[in-house]
């Protein structure tokens, strides 16, 4: 709760802003005073429903079970309209939201009923040091844009296998790339968090300063701050070969010990990387195999891929590329619009374990979701290796803490698409149900394992109490230290809370 003082005088502002004001006029200031307020600071800035850029931007989601009823939306173009409007928000109880990418497909996470939505899509500003050793990056950036910025001098960041997907939700999950092998998660590769905090101030977090902050903010989520700029390590990767494979669903047996020696054997050669996932489409009455296939450098015939590229297939575009080049392509396959869940399932990176996800997954949507005729399903398995685990803590570490001892797994993500509003709750109901199942089998054959992928996980799936040891409490302690009141805890909209946990 922010003081009553602060309310007044925030009141007095807007009382002086307008020419009428009711007799029972509550002393904290209503969503709509909290805009005109910040409408008055930062004129062309705040939005209201009925406008072309309210709808724009509250449309602006990967899946419209996010679109919302925000009282405003606040489009900010530097730092400081962020903590101007810190402030403001700080000094009121009302709700507010912060949209990055909009690729989180759970409702409530980056937007709000009634608050104040912050979008970003003005920071997207991007530029390279002089040095070319980092890249920074505003938070309304996407991962095609900076990958085809960057492509110009040969270089990469670590960020996201799909182009379409935010900069700042990523980075604050954690962010697997097909890097990682090489690298460790996205957030490792981060140098510097430029971050409003509750207070309004704006600090720097690197590894040399606010270093608690730095580690907290490379997997921590949005307890802490906004963050309004993200330094990124660069690295050289002019060609890359990459493509997608498509395969038979006759060759389940195949496929699934395919993907368990990767799993396996990855860390053999930390360029390779891969994306396998079972794919079922009702519309075709079809389930196929398809993997994401990379490797990081000219040379294409790898031994690390050549399992998969042994495979049967129905198509493959596997080849000589540039990382921007590839995921263009592959974003034109994925279009916004129809409506999303995910959910997330760990294991440890077993033949068994593969097995038992794909027959208790593919069975639960035969059996309870087939007669949705445009439902799309799929798990993709992806294979967390050691070398992977390993290069976060080189680095610094972070606060997922995965075990390296227990490395590798498989980090497991659902998707269920669909286009009508009235199957929402059912397919809910039934991925938490097959999850259920999954994790009941892996318990008890011993292939569960601990970490759940925040960026991939489902509402209500516990994501911080399975960091590593000590972590939640670490991660605790910097939340009290940078925001005492719980801003971001208590008004910003969504997300998983470190507090909550
Ligand atoms: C098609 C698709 C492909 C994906 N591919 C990958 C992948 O390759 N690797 C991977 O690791 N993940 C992947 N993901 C998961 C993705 O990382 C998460 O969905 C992530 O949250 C998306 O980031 P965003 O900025 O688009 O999210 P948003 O929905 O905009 O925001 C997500 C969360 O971040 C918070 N947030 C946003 N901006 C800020 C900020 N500036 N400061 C503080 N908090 C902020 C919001 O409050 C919200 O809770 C994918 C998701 C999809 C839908």
């Amino acid at each position: 709760m922010r003081s009553t003082v602060a309310h007044l005088g925030l009141l007095s502002a807007v009382v002086a802003a307008s020419s009428t004001c009711p007799p029972d006029y509550p002393t904290k200031p209503y969503p709509t005073d909290v805009c005109q307020t910040l409408d008055k600071q930062y004129p062309e800035t705040i939005f209201y429903p009925g406008s072309k850029t309210y709808k724009d931007e509250n449309e602006n989601y990967w899946s419209p079970t996010t679109y919302s009823n925000p009282a405003c939306v606040f489009v900010p173009s530097n730092a400081d309209q962020v903590a101007g409007a810190v402030k403001v928000l700080a000094n009121s109880d009302i709700k507010f939201a912060v949209r990055g990418g909009g690729h989180m497909p759970i409702r409530g996470y980056a937007n709000t009923d009634g608050g104040v939505l912050i979008a970003f899509t003005k920071m997207d500003q991007i530029e390279l040091s002089e040095d070319k050793s980092s890249v920074s990056v505003g938070p309304g950036q996407k991962w095609g844009s900076v990958y085809n910025y960057l492509e110009l001098h040969g270089l990469i960041a670590l960020g996201g296998r799909v182009g379409l997907v935010g900069v700042p939700g990523l980075l604050l999950g954690g962010g697997i790339s097909f890097y990682s092998n090489q690298h460790g998660f996205a957030s490792d590769n981060v140098v510097a968090f430029e971050v409003v905090l509750a207070s309004g101030k704006i600090v720097t977090a690197s590894a040399e300063k606010h270093s608690d902050l730095f580690w907290a903010l490379k997997g921590g989520g949005n307890s802490f701050g906004i963050v309004t700029r993200f330094d990124l390590a660069t690295f050289n990767s002019p060609k890359v070969c990459a493509g997608v494979l498509q395969i038979p669903s006759t060759q389940r047996d195949e496929f699934l010990s395919t993907v368990a020696s990767f799993g396996q054997e990855g860390s053999k050669d930390a360029k390779a990387a891969v994306i396998p996932s079972i794919f079922m489409l009702r519309l075709l009455d079809a389930t196929v195999y398809t993997s994401a296939l990379f490797y990081d450098g000219e040379k294409c015939d790898q031994p690390a891929l050549s399992n998969f590229t042994a495979l049967p297939t129905l198509a493959s575009t596997y080849g000589p590329t540039t990382l921007a080049k590839y995921v263009a392509g592959t974003d034109a396959l994925i279009p916004p619009g129809t409506r999303q869940h995910f959910q997330v399932v760990s294991s440890f990176a077993t033949a068994e374990a593969l097995e038992a996800v794909h027959d208790i997954f593919v069975s639960g949507v035969k059996d309870e979701l087939w007669d949705i005729l445009d439902l799309q399903a799929s798990v993709a398995f992806q294979p967390i290796t050691k070398q992977f685990v390993e290069a976060g803590v080189k680095k610094g570490g972070n606060p997922q803490g995965v075990d390296p001892s227990k490395a590798p797994y498989f980090w497991m993500v659902q998707n269920f698409s669909w286009s009508n509003e009235k199957y929402d709750q059912r397919i809910v109901d039934v991925c938490a149900s097959i999850t259920a199942k999954i994790n009941k089998k892996l318990d008890a054959t011993g292939q569960k394992a601990q970490y759940q992928y925040l960026n991939d996980a489902g509402e209500g799936q516990s994501v911080f109490q399975n960091y590593g040891d000590g972590n939640l409490a670490k991660l605790k302690e910097i939340r009290a230290k940078y925001d005492p009141a719980r801003l971001f805890t208590d008004s910003l909209n969504g997300g998983w809370k470190v507090e909550d946990a």
